[in-house]
């Protein structure tokens, strides 16, 4: 189970995370963007978890609004709208508090598919898209092979970690490193190593 307290400390988990290799996320995205993603991520986290320290959420559901209200008023760019529909969807799909595995891994797919909704990307063009899929389906096989809340949420960090490199040798068919073409290859989306990040939190606050 998954209680309410679990969900604050992801974001606080996040947070420092994104503030540890902010440096990486920005030089990523020097590269194949306008180097802003690690500060803009930092900024809109730390925004988070002061708002979730001042007004203490009630459940699961809350605190998931809550950020990605945040992040979609408060982080400008690509990232935090996509970050903030990931997190308001997931909120309005959880109904439950705590929440089972089966519910956070629905949840976390209607996450994915409204990013996709609302950034017209699909797996393969180079984006967070392609961390936050094979992360979903990890999630989705650890509930229907029965595992627990911990080696689901490692088994989903993993996958998001791997999808992350794999969008080295992918040209940017998004966003702004699709301006790029082809010199967009040979470089990690930068989008999808801090969606990496999010799920190493999970799994490390899980533990
Ligand atoms: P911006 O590009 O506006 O400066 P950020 O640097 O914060 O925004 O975020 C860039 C990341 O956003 C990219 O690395 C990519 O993962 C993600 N991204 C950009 N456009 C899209 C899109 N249409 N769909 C999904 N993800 C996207
Ligand atoms: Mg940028
Ligand atoms: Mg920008």
């Amino acid at each position: 189970m998954m209680d309410t307290d679990l969900f604050v400390a992801w974001f606080e988990e996040s947070s420092r995370l994104i503030r540890r290799e902010r440096d990486r996320l920005t030089r990523l995205d020097a590269a194949i963007g306008d180097a802003d993603h690690g500060t803009n991520l930092d900024r809109g986290f730390s925004e988070v978890c002061k708002a979730l320290a001042d007004d203490p959420p009630g459940s699961a559901s809350e605190v998931l609004t809550t950020a990605g209200t945040i992040l979609i008023r408060r982080v400008g760019g690509a990232a935090g709208p996509l970050y903030g529909s990931l997190f308001r969807q997931m909120g309005r799909a959880l109904r439950e508090s705590p929440v089972t595995l089966a519910g956070f891994a629905a949840a976390f797919e209607d996450g994915v598919v409204a990013i996709e909704r609302l950034g017209k990307a699909t797996p393969g063009d180079k984006t967070m898209v392609d961390a936050l899929t094979p992360a979903s389906r990890a999630l989705a096989l650890a509930v229907r092979d029965g595992v627990g809340v911990h080696e689901a949420l490692v088994k989903a960090a993993d996958a998001a970690l791997e999808g992350a490199k794999a969008t080295i040798p992918m040209q940017a068919k998004k966003g702004r490193a699709s301006y790029l073409g082809q010199r967009s290859i040979g470089h990690e989306d930068p989008g999808a190593a801090s969606a990496a990040l999010l799920l190493e939190a999970l799994a490390s606050v899980a533990g």
